[in-house]
């Protein structure tokens, strides 16, 4: 049998991270993906990604601290400029859905610079901008833009060139671990691993199944879609932040970036799916998804002009909308990374904090809010929440 230090099964944007960090910490490491590398059946393709200090929690906020810097030794490591800073602005409407007051006081405990805008200041610098009266805008000048299938196609050139190595169109159909070391099962092939690390999204339970794992999760099909204004001009990067409609629906989106487009989406807008069948899964737009946020454009920026694409993307969702980071309890030979839609702002993290786990069982993050057995992933009566 085959034999790696670690077998990291899913090769989105997290276990690419992971794969990478564990190659270049020296480790043997086989890099496992169900379809072909680059593929566009999970959650990590596309142009871009928000990446933000703004969150509902110090815990978070302080996370994001760590995912600024672990972007920049990424950017580093590779040579490459993925970070560009636009500014992010959370539009909160008079009785919003989602708690000012949560954003404020976390980035206040942590020491992360923001403004409050009233619609006139809101005006004043963005003209773009079409608000209802009272709507307050959390302002604060690091959000970014990250781009998606490029940074992970980058992290599994850096883990390839550290000397990982990965497999596409190479599904994993069970783990056991009968506490020595971890079996692989692949069609027709078995191997062993001193550690595994689970990036599989929305097939964590798939793959988790032989060890007795089965998480309360839940995946949408979401839809992005990209509106093509007359004047592009003034929806240029340095001319508009990236923005989010803090209520619900809550709506996001971004300037132009590397287009003259501008991309928009509803955050949790789209059907609970089945993932058992991923090959029969849609990749069509949905019209009544696309009308409601062309109607929404219609009002909040009344010169986005008209959607020119739609593409879909999977979201998996745990009960609290929290991350999970963390070993198995009882095969702690096996850790599972999972982002509940929205962690690739955390990638290079992910990889990092499961990189510790997979070598030393721990890791100097504070992850024990993304435990395994939390209320929300052992509790049946627990309320699921997810806009946050
Ligand atoms: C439309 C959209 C917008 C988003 N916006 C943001 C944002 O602005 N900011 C942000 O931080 N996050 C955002 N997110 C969330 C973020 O993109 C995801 O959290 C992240 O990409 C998840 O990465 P992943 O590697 O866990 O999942 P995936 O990319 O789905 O990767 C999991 C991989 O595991 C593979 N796999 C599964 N089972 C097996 C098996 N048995 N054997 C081998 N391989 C297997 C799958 O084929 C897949 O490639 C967004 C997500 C979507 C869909």
């Amino acid at each position: 049998m085959e034999s790696y230090d670690v077998v990291v099964v899913g090769l989105g944007a997290l276990g690419s991270s992971a794969a990478m960090h564990l190659a270049r910490r020296g480790k043997r490491v086989l890099g496992l993906e169900r379809f072909e590398l680059g593929h566009r059946r999970g959650a990590s393709h596309d142009s871009s990604r928000i990446l933000r200090h703004s969150y509902h929690t110090p815990a978070y906020v302080r996370l994001t601290q760590e995912a600024y810097a672990d972007w920049a030794a990424l950017e580093r490591w590779s040579g490459e400029q993925l970070v560009t800073v636009t500014g992010g602005l959370d539009l909160f409407p008079p009785d919003p859905a989602i708690a000012m007051v949560d954003y404020t006081l976390s980035l206040t405990d942590v020491g992360i610079p923001f403004e409050l805008l009233d619609v006139a200041e809101i005006g004043r610098r963005w003209p773009q901008f079409s608000l209802p009266s009272g709507t307050v805008g959390l302002y604060q000048e690091r959000g970014a833009i990250v781009p998606a299938a490029r940074t992970t196609a980058l992290m599994q050139k850096l883990a390839v060139a550290a000397g990982a190595e990965l497999r596409g169109s190479t599904q994993v159909l069970a783990l056991s671990d009968s506490g020595g070391r971890v079996e692989v099962e692949l069609e027709g092939a078995r191997l062993t691993a001193d550690r595994v690390v689970v990036c599989a999204d929305a097939w964590t339970n798939e793959v988790l199944a032989g060890i007795d794992v089965r998480l309360p999760l839940e995946t949408t099909l979401e839809q992005a879609t990209y509106f093509a204004p007359s004047r592009p001009g003034s929806f240029a990067p340095h001319h508009l932040p990236l923005w989010i409609w803090m209520d619900d629906p809550s709506f996001y989106g971004f300037p132009c970036y590397g287009e003259p487009t501008v991309k928009a989406a509803q955050d949790c807008g789209g059907p609970v799916i089945d993932t058992s069948d991923p090959l029969s899964r849609t990749t069509d737009p949905d019209p009544e998804m696309l009308e409601r946020m062309a109607s929404f454009m219609r009002r909040l920026l009344p010169e986005s002009g008209d959607p020119v694409r739609s593409i879909r993307c999977q979201y998996t969702l745990t009960p609290d909308r929290d991350l999970v980071l963390a070993s198995v309890p009882g095969h702690e030979a096996v850790s599972v990374g999972l982002g509940a839609a929205h962690a690739f702002k955390f990638a290079p993290t992910f990889g990092r904090i499961l990189a510790d786990l997979a070598t030393s069982g721990t890791s100097i993050s504070d992850i024990s809010a993304f435990r395994l057995d939390r209320a929300a992933l052992t509790d049946p009566a627990y309320q699921t929440h997810w806009l946050v």
